[in-house]
């Protein structure tokens, strides 16, 4: 497995792969993997990648002034023997210094899916993810890039990122990898005390729960059903910030739970932001 740090080091071995007629996959990360990240790169080998490149990089252009920029957890030689085990190829270790020279004032900005829910709570969030999936995407020139539905939000705009400037790459969504509690895999459990995890279950058991309610029912009045979920989390200590039922295309908000509906949520389980989801 190849390791960069350098950008231009990695475009170049990128190229020369294309040139050779080798199927390059991206799969972005923020590091500290765990099976949700490494259900990415199966994805990309299931596709038929030749190349899979993982890059990770916690992006400080994301993260707003008060976020957990400077705590988010970093393990970088764990992160390269998972990744080596996983099966990609390339290994991208990128610095700040590196992505964002002096000087950098270019940034991507979609203009409508980021307008609510993660977009409205963390202002200029999605301006960062889609600058620094921008650049790895002119870096690595992928023919495909795998994201998760963990991200609903994120992955719709860069959907509507990629059609919108004509980014010429598929982009492939892999299902949520849950802990066997339910609780969605993420690098932020790492923050949660026992008792936490514990009070965190009510996130993804509210969304089975709504799930098997339109099975059952077919539809589902929204506002009844969503102060009922907002109880029950509150119930289990849970703080919300929002609990949204949107048509999982235009990400606009729904007067009824149906097939194809997305319940989008993200609340406070003590310190640490969660969020999660479910298509009906
Ligand atoms: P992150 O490192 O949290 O920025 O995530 C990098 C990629 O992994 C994103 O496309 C996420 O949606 C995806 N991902 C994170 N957690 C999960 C999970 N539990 N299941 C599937 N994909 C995930």
């Amino acid at each position: 497995m190849k390791t960069f740090t350098e950008p231009k080091k990695l475009q170049k071995w990128c190229a020369a792969k294309r040139m050779e007629g080798r199927k390059i996959a991206l799969v972005p990360t923020m590091g500290y993997l765990h099976e949700g990240h490494l259900s990415l790169i199966e994805a990309a080998r299931k596709k038929g990648a030749d190349e899979i490149v993982v890059s990770v990089f916690v992006n400080p252009v994301q993260f707003g002034p008060n976020e957990d920029y400077d705590k988010y957890p970093r393990d970088e030689k764990a992160d390269l023997a998972k990744c080596r085990k996983a099966g990609a190829t390339a290994i991208f270790f990128p610095t700040p210094q590196n992505m964002y020279l002096d000087a950098h004032s270019v940034y991507v900005n979609e203009e409508t899916l980021s307008a609510g829910l993660c977009g409205a709570r963390r202002p200029g969030h999605f301006r960062g993810v889609c600058t620094v999936v921008a650049k790895l995407f002119n870096l690595a020139h992928p023919h495909f890039a795998v994201f998760g539905q963990k991200d609903f939000q994120q992955e719709t705009i860069i959907r509507r990122m990629v059609r919108d400037l004509n980014f010429d790459l598929e982009i492939v969504v892999a299902p949520i990898v849950r802990e066997p509690s339910g609780l969605a895999r993420s690098s932020r459990n790492t923050y949660l005390s026992a008792d936490e995890k514990s009070r965190a279950r009510a996130l993804s058991q509210s969304l089975f729960a709504a799930q098997a309610d339109v099975k059952a029912k077919k539809t589902v009045p929204w506002k009844a059903y969503q102060a009922k979920i907002v109880k029950k989390l509150e119930a289990a200590g849970l703080k919300v910030d929002y609990v949204e039922a949107v048509d999982g295309e235009t990400l606009e908000p729904v007067k009824r739970l149906e097939k194809g509906v997305a319940i989008l949520l993200a609340v406070y389980c003590g310190k640490t932001r969660l969020i999660d989801n479910a298509v009906m």
